[in-house]
Order: C-alpha cells, then sequence, then structure tokens
C-alpha cells in the first residue's frame, strides 16, 4: 500500500506514563484516506494530527453516517508491540457500516492502516504496566448535501491516544445503575453496530447514573425492559452457580472481542456458558440467595471491570462483597498476559506490529 507522509520537523512532548488517563493525550500523527464512488479508496496518508476542515453542509453533521472501532497496541517486556485480533475490528466495522449504508473497508485495507499509524508511532506506545496506546479508527460521510440518502464519498481516519486505566478506580469493581427508563436498542435497530449515534442516544443515561453516584449503567432490552443486555461501553457477564451468562449477539449487543475472548477462555476452562436471553429478576433474585457469585464487564478499554454493585428499582445488591472475583481475575491475568506477550498465545490472537 502506497502512504503518502508528511513529516512534522518538532514532535510533541512525551505525556507522563504515570497519569494517561483516557483518550486525553494524541500522539504526532493519524492516518486519513478518502473514498469517493469513483477511485474507491484513495488519497492513503499519515500526516500530522490535527483539525479537519468540513464544509457546514458535509452530511455526517446533519445525519451521522459515523461509525468507530477501538483496539489497542501493547508493547511486551522485550520491546515488540503487538495489536490483539485487529482483523475483528475490521470485519466488525464492514457490518457497521453495511447497517449504516456507508461504503466499507476491506479487511486487509483496514489492518493495514492502522499498522502502519502504529509502526510510525512505536515510540508513542508506553512502557508502565497497564498502559497501552489506544487505536481509534472512524470514518464519516463527507459528501456536502442537505438531502438524504448515502453519503457518496467518506473518510476513513486512525488517531492514537496512549491509555492508563479507563476507570479511575483501576481493576475494582465498579457500581452499576439498571436502567429502566431509557433503552439504548430494539431488534431491527443499530444497537449491534460501533456508530457514534448509539452513544449521542444513550448518554443521558449514563449522566444519570453517574448523579446517582455510579459508573455506568447496565441496560435491559428496549421492548420489555426485562432481559439484561449489556454496560454502557463493555458486554457484561454474570456467574450465577458456577455457569457463566451474557446476552446472546442477535442484533442489539455489540459483539465484543473482549466477550468473544472471554467464552473462549471459559469454555476452555470447563465453564458452563449461556449466551442466552436472562431477566434483571434472575439476576436480582440470585444475589439475593447469595448465587450471584461474580459479575463483570469486558471491553478493549478496560479489558475486564468487575460489577460489584447493581441497583434496580430501589434495590442494592452488593456482588462478592465488593471485591475482584477469582475467575473475572483470572480472565484479567490470562487477556492481559496474552495481549502483553507474557503467556502464550495458543489462540493466534496477537499480531505483531513490525
Ligand atoms: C466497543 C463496545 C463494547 C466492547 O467491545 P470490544 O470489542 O470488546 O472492545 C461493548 N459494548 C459497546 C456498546 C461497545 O461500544
Amino acid at each position: 500500500m502506497k502512504v503518502t507522509f508528511e513529516k512534522l520537523e518538532i514532535l510533541k512532548e512525551k505525556p507522563d506514563e504515570k497519569n494517561l488517563g483516557f483518550g486525553k493525550y494524541f500522539t504526532d500523527y493519524m492516518f486519513v484516506m478518502d473514498y469517493t464512488e469513483d477511485k474507491g479508496w484513495h488519497n492513503k496518508k499519515i500526516i500530522p494530527f490535527g483539525p479537519i476542515s468540513l464544509n457546514p453542509a458535509t452530511m455526517v453533521l446533519h445525519y451521522a453516517q459515523e461509525t468507530f472501532e477501538g483496539l489497542k497496541a501493547y508493547r511486551t517486556e522485550d520491546g515488540r508491540i503487538l495489536l490483539f485480533r485487529p482483523e475483528m475490528n475490521a470485519r466488525r466495522m464492514i457490518k457497521s457500516n453495511e447497517r449504516l449504508c456507508m461504503a466499507a473497508v476491506p479487511e486487509e485495507l483496514f489492518v493495514d492502516a492502522v499498522k502502519r499509524i502504529v509502526a510510525c508511532e512505536k515510540d508513542w506506545v508506553p512502557h508502565l504496566e497497564g498502559t497501552s496506546l489506544y487505536i481509534r479508527p472512524f470514518m464519516f460521510a463527507t459528501e456536502v448535501a442537505v438531502g438524504v440518502h448515502p453519503a457518496k464519498s467518506y473518510k476513513f481516519v486512525v488517531i492514537l491516544s496512549p491509555v492508563g486505566n479507563y476507570y479511575p478506580e483501576g481493576v475494582n469493581p465498579v457500581k452499576i445503575y439498571v436502567e429502566d427508563e431509557y433503552v439504548r436498542a430494539t431488534k431491527g435497530g443499530t444497537g449491534f453496530t460501533k456508530c457514534g449515534g448509539n452513544y449521542a442516544a444513550s448518554i443521558i443515561a449514563q449522566e444519570k447514573a453517574q448523579k446517582l453516584g455510579y459508573t455506568q449503567v447496565l441496560w435491559l432490552d428496549g421492548v420489555e425492559r426485562k432481559y439484561v443486555e449489556e454496560v454502557g461501553t463493555m458486554n457484561a457477564m454474570f456467574i450465577v452457580d458456577n455457569e457463566i451468562y451474557t446476552a446472546p449477539i442477535d442484533g442489539t449487543v455489540l459483539p465484543g472481542i473482549t466477550r468473544d475472548s472471554c467464552i473462549e477462555l471459559l469454555k476452555s476452562w470447563g465453564y458452563k456458558v449461556h449466551e442466552e436471553h436472562f431477566t434483571i429478576d434472575f439476576l436480582m433474585e440470585a444475589a439475593r440467595e447469595g448465587r450471584l457469585q461474580e459479575a463483570f464487564g469486558t471491553g478493549t478499554a478496560a479489558v475486564i471491570s468487575p460489577i460489584g454493585e447493581l441497583f434496580y428499582k430501589g434495590e442494592k445488591q452488593v456482588i462478592n462483597n465488593f471485591k475482584t472475583g477469582s475467575v473475572t481475575q483470572k480472565l484479567y491475568d490470562t487477556l492481559t498476559g496474552i495481549q502483553y506477550g507474557k503467556l502464550e498465545d495458543k489462540y493466534g490472537w496477537t499480531v505483531e506490529v513490525v
């Protein structure tokens, strides 16, 4: 792939690795390319990170044809840079784009673009334990028009941000508010896609939860508000009577790559994993009876995030004495072990950036 490179004379100073936070700092460069119907993807460039100027009638600003992805680059102890299942992100973006009637970025092109920009910004992959370089590929409609139709032109961009822990709590339990007023997704909608619009519609619930002292919301299904779906930016898993429960991927829940990897690991450890619908009442009752042993969210940003408390319709249930459970911890250790190249990668999940 031919990529034009616009070199900077002066590079930024790297931030303090102890205080990276999440998504606050950006690297020196970004990858960009354009799509038009006649030329396909073209104009592939690595250019200085900076503003993108848009005509006020650019379609994305009006009708939100925008999708994104999220993955990370990890630095191993011997200084290699690894990606985790990037082809899965590429395939998911193709599915998101299909649903939003946007052009597709072919799998190989997506992975290649990610590898190229990460290779260019290798020095930005932080060294401290638990840190990584967050990769945010995204794409949007660039056609200038205010009529509603699928846009004929798009821009694909990859930006990079060195990150620490997603939650200020670190790998410690978070408090979750079970949302029974607002809904995130319904069958036939865009719940399974990673699009900005899903977040635009769900931020209000996040706000409400935070005002009440909760970190995130647990979404219920959009029709009956009864079945458990997922947590704000993570898929959710629950251990009841030593068996794992997580919502199925059937249109409303985001098909998480961390979720998929956890299921594979849990099955290999002999756990029965129920990928099926279950109700919030089932969970709350199990909690009351002490049978809800562990709960956690799974997602690239936070990896595994233990859930220490559920609040639903005025009832508060603490899980595992608000401590990280042993299965939760084992999943975290195993996944991060593979991602940082400390454990054998039996599944061939990691891809080295050279
Ligand atoms: C990105 C995302 C996830 C997690 O997906 P991963 O591939 O594991 O990072 C879960 N739920 C929502 C709503 C998301 O946007």
